[in-house]
């Protein structure tokens, strides 16, 4: 596929893929360098990421770095972030994406670190997801040699495919020993995803130091806190009017 390199064709990709890094530092899910998002455009099968290693200060729509879908760097006088490849296959994969999120946010991250999915133990996971959000199998050292960053985007896929798992209802997940990915119809969404799901590790972490052996929420609970939001008959929020 040939992509022209015309700098305005990209520049509302550019701002989605500034505009939710800098949310990553606004919602307090990152520190330093650590973290990064994307937004996809799927008709040019390109899509804007974070440059690596670069604070999120320094931060602008023109440095952001498009990359294809076969990693190839389009555009973009920065290295693209290290975890690029890692995007690049949930695009492949997780069809009718639009971004991707990706953060070493603390709570989400010890759940990560523990190998543990976080069942769903109350109804502002039930909200947002109906059920617990999965963890992955920790890497194996071929997986870690050879493309680690392919790979992991590799595990997540696999983790959702040898579960029946539906990335369109459980649009995050933890990559076991590591941390969050996220991902939604927008870069925007991914983002607050990722915040979503830093608050639910959090009340779940306090849920299980409470009440180590806590069980998750009955499911007619989880059914009508997820129907009342996301189902036919939603009646959560305003009225379109
Ligand atoms: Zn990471």
């Amino acid at each position: 596929m040939v992509v022209p390199l015309t700098m305005d064709v990209y520049k509302t990709l550019r701002e989605e893929a500034f505009e939710a890094n800098l949310e990553i530092k606004r919602r307090n899910l990152a520190i330093y360098t650590w973290g990064n998002a994307s937004a996809f455009d799927p008709d040019k099968g390109v899509f804007a990421i974070k440059p690596s290693g670069v604070e999120y200060d320094e931060l602008t729509p023109k440095n952001m770095v498009l990359v294809d879908l076969e990693g190839k760097v389009i555009d973009g006088k920065l290295k693209p972030s290290s975890d690029t490849k890692t995007h690049l296959v949930l695009y492949r994969k997780f069809m009718g994406i639009y971004g991707v999120t990706h953060t070493h946010s603390p709570y989400a991250v010890a759940w990560a670190q523990a190998g543990k999915p976080v069942p769903v133990f109350g109804t502002t996971h039930a909200d947002h997801c109906a059920y617990e959000i999965p963890c992955t199998a920790f890497m194996n050292p071929e997986e870690v040699k050879n493309n680690y960053e392919l790979e992991t985007g590799n595990l997540i896929v696999n983790t959702f495919k040898n579960s029946s798992l539906d990335y369109s209802q459980i649009t995050m997940t933890l990559v076991a020993g590591h941390g969050p990915f996220t991902w939604g119809n927008s870069a925007a969404q991914s983002v607050c995803h990722s915040v979503i799901l830093e608050e639910i590790c959090k009340m779940a972490l306090f849920t299980v130091m409470i009440e180590p052996g806590a069980k998750p929420l009955p499911d007619h609970i989880i059914r009508k806190h997820w129907e009342r939001k996301h189902g036919p008959d939603a009646y959560y929020g305003q009225k379109q009017l």
